[in-house]
């Protein structure tokens, strides 16, 4: 993939983001699990509002001498064992779905760690993320752990199983769930947890994640194209231990 084509395809992407929602109101984040250090970075340089890298190893293989010019996100599961290389790399943790993952990142950060809750909204068994109903009290609490400050709740919603019109209604009513349980837990007006995002929407349904009301959506493959089977680094020395 060309340097060219990424930005043709950011650009393209980012006119149709504010003629849904309007200038800059929603926020574009380039997904580079998989890409080389080179595509990711033509991609965090084409005017993306962030960098989401899905595993730790790989994020600390491609960023940790060279750091993108815009916030750099993890939004995929984050091992304990992990969150020393991950506080030290990530600008926000967007996948913190549980109290240990919360006592262990409090417990490393030398300053605020912005998080984000990620929520399991249509309740598969193969996703991470809170219940639903755990995220109000999960918030709630969330002061035990003065580090810590929630910017956001995340999903990654369930896959279309195939196109068709109660298929799309489907995905349609969990992405309303979601919006629902954002605006519930943002009338709490949590000190720490302004909430400011939701991040909802891939490559398949990102026009309706912003329809329903999403702030940020992840895109890996309408930028740069079907994703490689095996992370760049595959096979190299390891960078961390796993
Ligand atoms: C891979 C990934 C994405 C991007 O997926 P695409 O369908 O390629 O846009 C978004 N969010 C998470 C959590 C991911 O792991």
């Amino acid at each position: 993939m060309s340097r060219a084509l990424i930005e043709d395809r950011v650009g393209e992407i980012r006119r149709k983001l504010d003629s849904i929602a309007g200038p800059n109101a929603v926020q574009l984040m380039a997904v580079t699990k998989y890409r080389t250090q080179e595509e990711s970075l033509w991609a965090a340089e084409a005017g993306v509002d962030a960098i989401g890298e899905n595993r730790i190893q790989e994020a600390v293989q491609k960023w940790q001498h060279l750091k993108p010019p815009v916030p750099l996100h993890a939004i995929g599961h984050v091992q304990t064992n992990k969150v020393k290389y991950g506080i030290k790399l990530f600008d926000s943790i967007d996948s913190l779905d549980s109290e240990r993952l919360a006592e262990a990142l409090d417990g490393r950060a030398a300053d605020i760690m912005p998080v984000m809750i990620e929520v399991n909204i249509g309740l598969e068994a193969s996703k991470s993320g809170l219940h639903p109903d755990q995220v109000r009290p999960f918030l709630l609490q969330l002061n035990r752990w003065p580090h810590l400050r929630a910017d956001g709740l995340m999903t990654v919603l369930p896959a279309r199983r195939e196109n068709s019109v109660e298929e799309s209604r489907r995905i349609r009513h969990y992405m309303q769930e979601m919006a629902d349980l954002w605006r519930m837990c943002r009338g709490e007006e949590l000190p720490w947890a302004p909430l400011t995002h939701l991040s909802m929407g891939m490559s398949g349904d990102w026009e309706w994640a912003v329809e329903a009301g999403s702030t940020m959506v992840r895109l890996g493959t309408s930028i740069f194209g079907p994703r490689p089977l095996t992370p760049p680094t595959a096979g190299a020395q390891d960078a961390i231990d796993e």
